[in-house]
């Protein structure tokens, strides 16, 4: 991308801010959204998710949102103990679990929302969803039917960016200016939608601190996972463990590479039966 078509973020600290990516929340006794390998690894314990919640308050550390992220002026320039929740597809476990659990800490999050996910079984509903706008959280748009962006042409590109977009708004009564790409598939061609659609950013799930450089629509997103252990977790919002988790998303990528993404799933499903 050329350097004057990108929206820059001033306010972010020179060592930059973790956004961290979270999923739906395994609640005791409540069955999962979905039920393959693949998606249960990005499923975290309503426990753990408490704990790490507890551990960045204890450290004193702040949670933003999205637009907090991008936007706030920081004492002295500086942002360095405080991470951006996210959590993608619009479980209604956002609602049960994880905006209790950050509200009782005064955190911030933003909620990235599947639009054509909305009221079915364990996903929000829409009344929920404005519920949780109207506690103060950030909701954000995740696409229509969570598809890979980088397969579709023109028509379903609107289709899943801008037109999820509209109906979001029309639900929420409120605009909506931040997307995040399903499955963090990314290209040209998506940030040129979404930028024409009216949103201020675009989150992918690359391993990368958020810097004053970072342009605004490419966005860098760590997935905590089931897997995460706080030791972990806690290497990952300082940012001194990223390059460990790019190491092996560079080979992974290098396999979707040489597979394609439909060849690719059906592998990594074959490889978590
Ligand atoms: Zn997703």
């Amino acid at each position: 991308m050329s350097p004057e078509r990108m929206a820059t973020n001033p306010a972010l600290p020179k060592n930059g801010v973790v956004f961290l990516m979270y999923h739906e929340l395994e609640i005791p006794g409540r069955p999962l959204c979905q039920t393959e390998a693949g998606y249960s690894r990005y499923v975290v314990q309503e426990a753990n998710f408490r704990s790490q919640v507890k551990w960045l308050q204890e450290a004193g550390w702040r949670s933003l949102s999205v637009s907090e992220a991008l936007a706030s002026e920081q004492p002295n320039g500086s942002k360095s103990n405080a991470v951006a929740v996210t959590f993608d597809d619009g479980c209604e476990s956002d609602l049960l679990s994880a905006a209790p659990i950050l509200s009782g800490a005064g955190y911030h999050a933003t909620f990235y929302v599947t639009v054509g996910y909305l009221g079915r079984r364990g996903y929000l509903t829409p009344p929920q969803l404005r519920e949780l706008g109207a506690l103060g959280f950030e909701i954000g748009c995740h696409s229509m039917t969570h598809v890979y962006l980088t397969d579709l042409d023109e028509r379903g590109l609107q289709r899943e960016i801008r037109e999820a977009k509209a109906e979001l708004e029309e639900i929420l009564g409120k605009p909506v200016k931040h997307f995040s790409c399903p499955g963090g598939r990314c290209d040209a061609r998506v940030i040129q939608v979404a930028r024409s659609a009216g949103y201020n950013s675009v989150a992918n799930s690359r391993v990368h601190e958020n810097r004053p450089a970072t342009d605004n629509f490419d966005l860098g997103r760590v997935a905590i996972l089931r897997e995460t252990e706080l030791p972990a977790f806690q290497g990952i919002c300082r940012g001194d463990s990223l390059w460990k988790i790019r190491v092996g998303d560079s080979l992974r990528g290098a396999a979707k590479q040489l597979l394609g993404n439909s060849l690719y799933d059906r592998g990594r499903a074959f490889l978590l039966r």
